[in-house]
């Protein structure tokens, strides 16, 4: 993709190239020998003749007014003095060029042109990529690819950002200092330039930074750190240099650099290409932010989240030294995330938002935003007016597990599928203080082929040793009902097996749930999800700590396997008449899962579920 402009330039070139070979037979010119073009004129035939100081063009007579042909040929050094009066004699009609045309200029000049606009293009390219050109021309074929440091009015403010209390006042102090800078200054108040806003991807980390320019009323400069990479050397850094000469002269401004990460990874541990282009990129954004002296009212936004891979010189004082966490919203902060983007909205029943807000831990902002939207799409489809309660949990399903596939799957397969999910909600259902059932399906989604939804009962922040358990025996107790009710295993416990181990695992090497070995970090390897500022080193371990976790991980797990198996045994016939059920229905709702598990089998008539 990078190369992409590059290849066009190169097309272009080569296109006039070609062009200007072929031209010259378009226009039909023979060379001929000077001794042929003389016979030629000799016999009569021709019309007319361009004279030049080194060469002959002739016109046929008969060709004349259509499409001629024309005849040239380089005249003798010495000249021939027999040349005009015989074209005087033959009644040719003859035109004398001056030495300059024809001659050295009318070859030049279509080089020159080209090499012109080789060089216009490629400024302008360079132009584009550094934001300083205009629009109009060539160059807006690569806006796409380069999009330049926009300077917009952001229209957004903190009212259009839900939850992030603190994240929020920490970037609001700012405004003031934006609005009116003079004010600090007059007292020597240092204020701080580069704020880092760290957190999962869709936590609005943009929307902050541009709330943060829309209240201040100021111009917003945005820019992605990934933009910068592919691109050849030198271009970035110099993309920097005129993104903040543009933001200094509009100032008071706010500048925003996205994915800092991409650029900002720590110096000299680059993977594979790129990396000078982004040291040079990354250099030229600490000396920008070096050299703000304490007049120029600019602040300098940037996100992430990946901190800990960030060179620690962008963390220093002066640099990005403010750090503000963007955490994923809870229950009431993705309630009003929700009711944000629900404003414009025609929901049959605003109070639907409620169950959807704490259906969706995990959500981020951009999660929900997507989540509202494809439930509109949905009541569209429908040729609804409004948006109803089946189209925000159709939404909430999709948008978490993927769209329904249709995906044929032969009776005894699924009988199978139908036996593992219904071991999962068993389990879930018998298991004291697990998340509260929500649904269970065999319909396959995105990639789970089926599905046992649970809805946490309250947002957990920590998570018990008990809760952790149970969940162990929730995973496993698929596999345990294959085993029990239809008699082998299947490879369809696959992400179960592999969950619950990372699960035991964690229990084990992070938090100490292990009596023997207790609390020690004995992780094997970094972790990479986001968590904050803190991220723990790999250590080194003996081979024999080592095993005993193994040891440990297997024990909690054979445990757990053990516990669903004793479940799946003791409650066997509400199991059955679970999985019939569900075969019929393909999917179960709260009530109905109840309604099999608790009665030993008396499914009450129960009104189909929307699907
Ligand atoms: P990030 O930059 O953290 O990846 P964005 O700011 O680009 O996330 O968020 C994408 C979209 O998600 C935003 O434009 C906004 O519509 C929505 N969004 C995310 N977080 C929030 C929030 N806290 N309040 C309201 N909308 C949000």
């Amino acid at each position: 993709m990078g190369r992409a402009p590059y290849l066009l330039l190169w097309l272009f070139t080569f296109g006039i190239l070609i062009s200007m070979l072929i031209i010259p037979n378009q226009s039909r010119t023979e060379i001929v020998a000077y001794s042929q073009l003389k016979q030629m004129i000799r016999d009569g035939t021709v019309a007319q003749a361009i004279v030049a100081q080194h060469e002959i063009t002739v016109i046929r007579k008969e060709a004349a007014g259509t499409d001629p042909i024309r005849f040239r040929a380089v005249t003798p050094a010495q000249g021939d003095p027999e040349l005009l009066p015989l074209l005087e004699k033959e009644n040719v009609t003859v035109t004398a060029l001056a030495p300059s045309e024809g001659s050295l200029l009318t070859y030049l000049l279509p080089w020159l042109v080209l090499i012109g606009f080789y060089v216009w293009l490629q400024r302008r390219m360079m132009g584009q990529m550094g934001g300083g050109v205009g629009p109009g021309g060539i160059g807006e074929l690569f806006k796409g690819r380069f999009s330049k440091p926009t300077d917009q009015r952001s229209r957004v403010t903190f009212a259009d950002v839900a939850g992030q209390d603190q994240a929020k006042k920490e970037v609001a102090e700012l405004v003031e200092f934006l609005r009116e800078p003079e004010r600090f200054q007059q007292v020597g108040a240092e204020v701080p330039h580069g704020v880092l806003l760290m957190g999962p991807p869709g936590t609005g980390k943009t929307l902050l930074a541009k709330a943060l320019a829309g209240e201040a009323d100021v111009p917003f400069f945005s820019t992605s750190g990934s933009e910068f990479i592919e691109v050849f050397v030198g271009v970035g850094a110099g993309r920097v240099r005129r993104m903040f000469e543009a933001a200094r002269k509009a100032a008071p401004a706010v500048v925003f650099i996205d994915e800092l990460d991409s650029i900002g990874r720590t110096r000299g541990t680059g993977l594979g290409g790129g990396h000078d282009e982004r040291e040079q990129t990354l250099n030229q954004i600490l000396a920008e932010l070096d050299g703000f002296d304490d007049k120029a009212a600019v602040v300098v936004l940037a996100a992430t989240n990946r901190p800990d891979v960030l060179d620690p010189a962008l963390l220093r004082p002066g640099r990005f030294d403010r750090h503000v966490v963007l955490n994923l919203p809870d229950k009431t902060a993705r309630r009003a995330i929700l009711d944000i983007h629900a404003r414009e909205l025609p929901l049959a029943d605003p109070a639907n938002l409620d169950e959807i807000a704490a259906g969706t831990p995990g959500f981020s902002g951009a999660d929900l935003k997507n989540l509202l939207n494809e439930a509109a799409i949905a009541a569209a489809r429908r040729r609804a007016n409004t948006i109803t309660e089946a189209d925000l949990q159709e939404a909430r399903d999709k948008v978490m597990m993927g769209t329904v596939r249709t995906l044929a799957i032969q009776p005894e397969e699924r009988h199978r599928l139908a036996v593992h999910e219904a071991g999962h909600t068993a389990a879930a259902f018998y298991t004291p203080g697990a998340d509260l059932l929500y649904k269970v399906t065999i319909i396959p989604r995105g990639r789970a082929l089926g599905g046992t939804h649970m809805l946490e009962k309250e947002e957990r922040h920590t998570l018990p040793e008990d809760y952790l358990r149970s969940q162990l025996v929730i995973l496993l107790a698929g596999r345990a009902a294959e085993q029990e009710l239809i008699g082998t295993v299947s490879s369809g416990a696959d992400d179960d097996i592999k969950r619950a181990t990372a699960l035991a695992r964690s229990m084990v090497a992070r938090w100490g749930m292990d009596a023997d070995l207790g609390p020690v970090d004995l992780r094997q390897s970094e972790d990479h999800p986001f968590l904050g500022q803190t991220i723990a080193q790999p250590h080194e371990h003996a081979d024999r700590t080592a095993a005993r976790v193994d040891d440990a991980v297997i024990a909690l797990l054979k445990e757990a396997s053990d516990e669903a198996a004793r479940l799946i045994t003791e409650h066997r016939s509400q199991i059955s008449s679970l999985v019939g059920e569900l075969e019929s229905q393909e999917v179960l709702d709260r009530e109905q899962i109840e309604a099999c598990l608790s009665d030993g089998g008396n499914v009450r008539p129960l009104k189909r579920p929307q699907h």
